[in-house]
């Protein structure tokens, strides 16, 4: 989708605030661990590039996406520190990874082998991340047996070199820590069947950093707290508590193109789900689905010059609309999503008006929003 840039609506990326929660993270570390700073789907939706270059200088000592794609978009912009994908990549791209230093996940016995005949074509030496499945259920190793034969096969091997394990926690932002205290024995009885010594072990997400589960990892895969948000995610439920300050970085901005009174009986939207009660004034904001403001937005309190004001009838692809408590002008400002926590258009009640977790909403946010960005203070 082309960025509509002839369009009053962006998504404005506070930069400084990245570099705040890297700088507070850092020294949230254990002494001897490293950030790898996480930046896959378009750094959730606040721009790769801007947001690895800030995470980087913050401290970050590596990244880590999703794909190769966006591997190679980082080393295409002269980005030189390490860089894993978390994915599993195709074994035909073994070479091309290798080519542009990019570290990959490994999950089979199986992969290994294939990827290994394109390896050695080019006798080449692939960057290679274990991956366990310890109670995830997605990828990676679980099986003693096949681990071991791994093993076995990258001893002394020429086309690859093991820079590390690790382990990904499906409940590390649960006050009950019982299903985590699990997968951590799952991946250390794994670890010890090893004989190679991977570079780097590491288990720790957000969650598991912020909320000092104390896992003992060197490296911790920085993501959603980067961008200022905590991860304890259940839609309407409390925080648990942060160990550093979170300075959420994003917010949705846009103007009001159209003004006009309607009156009673009057219908807004498609389907005709609200009617005017009365005489009242309705604004139109040039977003819709498309921009990845749901239909689900319906009803939410959105910022509209310094008033809170109620999404009324069913959100459009490219257009919503609001009801005004007075006649307001064309161009008043309109703020749809809030960097402020207390405020009801926060990122969190978002999630929680669309029944889901603010990661969702932002990943969501599309490409024809313009990112504009406030730089970082260093
Ligand atoms: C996305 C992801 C992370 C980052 O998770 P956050 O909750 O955003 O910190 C870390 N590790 C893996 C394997 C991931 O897929």
């Amino acid at each position: 989708m082309v960025p509509a840039i002839h369009r009053p609506a962006q998504i404005n990326v506070d930069l400084d605030a990245i570099r705040q929660n890297v700088q507070n993270e850092m020294k949230n570390l254990d002494s001897g661990q490293k950030m790898w700073a996480v930046v896959k789907a378009n750094a959730y939706g606040h721009g790769a590039v801007a947001v690895a270059n800030t995470a980087l200088k913050a401290g970050a000592s590596g990244l880590c996406v999703a794909t190769l794609d966006e591997a190679l978009q980082l080393r295409s912009y002269g980005i030189t520190q390490t860089i894993l994908v978390l994915g599993i990549v195709s074994e035909r791209w073994a070479t091309l990874a290798n080519q542009n230093n990019i570290s990959l996940t490994v999950g089979s016995l199986d992969w290994l082998k294939k990827a290994q005949k394109y390896l050695e074509a080019e006798d080449a030496k692939l960057k290679i991340h274990l991956g366990i499945d310890s109670g995830m259920g997605r990828i990676g190793f679980s099986e003693d047996e096949e681990f071991v034969q791994a093993n076995e096969f990258l001893k002394n091997n020429q086309n690859f070199e093991v820079e590390g394990m690790f382990t990904h926690f499906s409940k590390a932002d649960s006050a009950d820590t019982s299903y985590l205290d699990y997968q951590l024995k799952r991946f250390n009885h794994l670890k010890d069947l090893l004989t190679i010594t991977p570079k780097h072990i590491h288990l720790d997400n957000s969650a598991a950093s912020i909320f000092k589960r104390n896992v003992k990892s060197d490296i911790v895969r920085f993501g959603i707290a980067m961008y200022g948000l905590n991860p304890s995610s259940a839609p309407n439920s409390e925080d648990l508590k942060s160990a550093i300050e979170l300075k959420p970085a994003l917010t949705f901005t846009s103007e009001l193109t159209f003004v006009k009174q309607i009156h009673k009986g009057y219908g807004v939207g498609y389907g005709v789900t609200y009617k005017a009660e009365g005489d009242e004034w309705i604004g139109t904001v040039p977003v819709g689905y498309a921009d990845g403001w749901q239909r689900s937005m319906q009803g939410l309190e959105i910022k509209v010059g310094d008033t809170y004001c109620p999404i009324v009838g069913r959100v459009c692809m490219d257009q919503f609309m609001v009801r005004l408590p007075k006649k307001m002008p064309v161009g008043t400002k309109v703020e749809l999503i809030s960097d402020d926590p207390s405020a009801p258009n926060f990122i969190k009640k978002v999630a929680d008006k669309a029944n889901t977790i603010h990661y969702e909403i932002e990943c969501l946010l599309s490409d024809r929003l313009p990112r504009v960005y406030k730089e970082a203070k260093f």
